[in-house]
């Protein structure tokens, strides 16, 4: 069986060339993609529809939502956000975020499936900010709940910055257990409390990082049931990010990945994989660090 893919052009917004944000990735984890799966024996892709208002409500206020439909986000907001937010930057959140929907909706299908793009989890219910304009997860976990396509979801977010939006909007929500491994001193500020959160120290490196990834899945995995997981495969806990604070290596994100897998798939349950942040500069190093994902999801179909 080959992994679902699911990618979008449009993930590849818009935004001025010397932007701090590596908005080429999206486009060059597809490449990537494609070039090491010349005969397409891997990896099915799938694009998909944008989100629609029904369903960006199941998560976000009204009128958040219809300012980023009508591209007039208020200007505090857009800069809490980072990005100017035109049509481009607005249409790309509608598309990751039908795309998180379609992945789960594959995952659960077929046990395994990604986005190349996703993890926005600093959007929180009545704003975005730090680079995320919908909480592209949430809004697919309350769409699926919706269908009852599943009742209980997972979601484990081992981007280097805490999930402080996922948190917020789980946080009454017994049938969604939100867990955050991330770097204590790093963004956001004011982090909101997840079902589970496990600030780590800065520059931590591979070993202390995976034990600790494993006792707490472990834990995880025992006492909550679930019937979907979310994985937030976020590379900025590697040593050269420049926005973490932690010191893994590619080794150590290959090993994570494997490890979120394996503890995972062998509990029996689906898992969609999102690829959450990363900011090298170098966009062929950051690209193929992202790759990880997507090589481990196939190894475990
Ligand atoms: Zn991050």
């Amino acid at each position: 069986m080959k992994l679902p893919i699911v990618h979008h052009p449009a993930y590849t917004a818009d935004i001025p060339e010397n932007h701090r944000f590596p908005m080429r990735k999206y486009a060059g984890v597809a490449q990537w993609l494609k070039e090491t799966d010349p005969h397409g024996g891997l990896y099915e892709f799938h694009e998909p529809t944008p989100i629609s208002r029904e369903n960006l409500l199941r998560v976000h206020a009204k009128d958040y939502v219809d300012q980023v439909l009508c591209c007039q986000v208020p200007r505090a907001i857009a800069r809490e956000i980072g990005f100017p937010m035109n049509e481009s930057v607005s249409f790309r959140a509608q598309c990751a975020t039908g795309g998180s929907l379609l992945t789960a909706m594959l995952a659960l299908e077929h046990g395994i499936a990604c986005n190349t793009a996703g993890g926005s989890h600093h959007a929180r219910i009545a704003q975005g900010a730090g680079f995320c304009v919908f909480n592209d997860v949430a809004v697919a976990v309350r769409t699926v709940q919706t269908m009852r396509m599943a009742s209980r979801v997972l979601i484990i977010d081992l981007d280097v910055h805490q999930g402080d939006g996922t948190a917020d909007i789980f946080a009454h929500d017994a049938s969604v257990f939100t867990l955050s491994i991330h770097s204590e001193k790093n963004y956001p500020v004011r982090k909101r409390a997840s079902t589970l959160d496990v600030p780590l120290r800065d520059g931590m490196e591979d070993d202390e990082y995976l034990t600790i990834l494993e006792e707490t899945l472990k834990s995880v995995l025992a006492t909550f049931k679930a019937d979907l997981v979310f994985f937030n495969a976020g590379v900025d806990p590697h040593h050269e990010d420049r926005l973490g604070r932690l010191a893994l290596s590619d080794d150590g994100l290959r090993k994570r990945e494997d490890l979120v897998f394996r503890m995972v798939r062998n509990a029996g349950i689906p898992m969609a994989g999102v690829l959450g942040g990363g900011y090298s500069f170098d966009l062929g190093l950051l690209v193929s660090r992202h790759a990880i994902l997507y090589q481990t999801a196939a190894k475990y179909l």
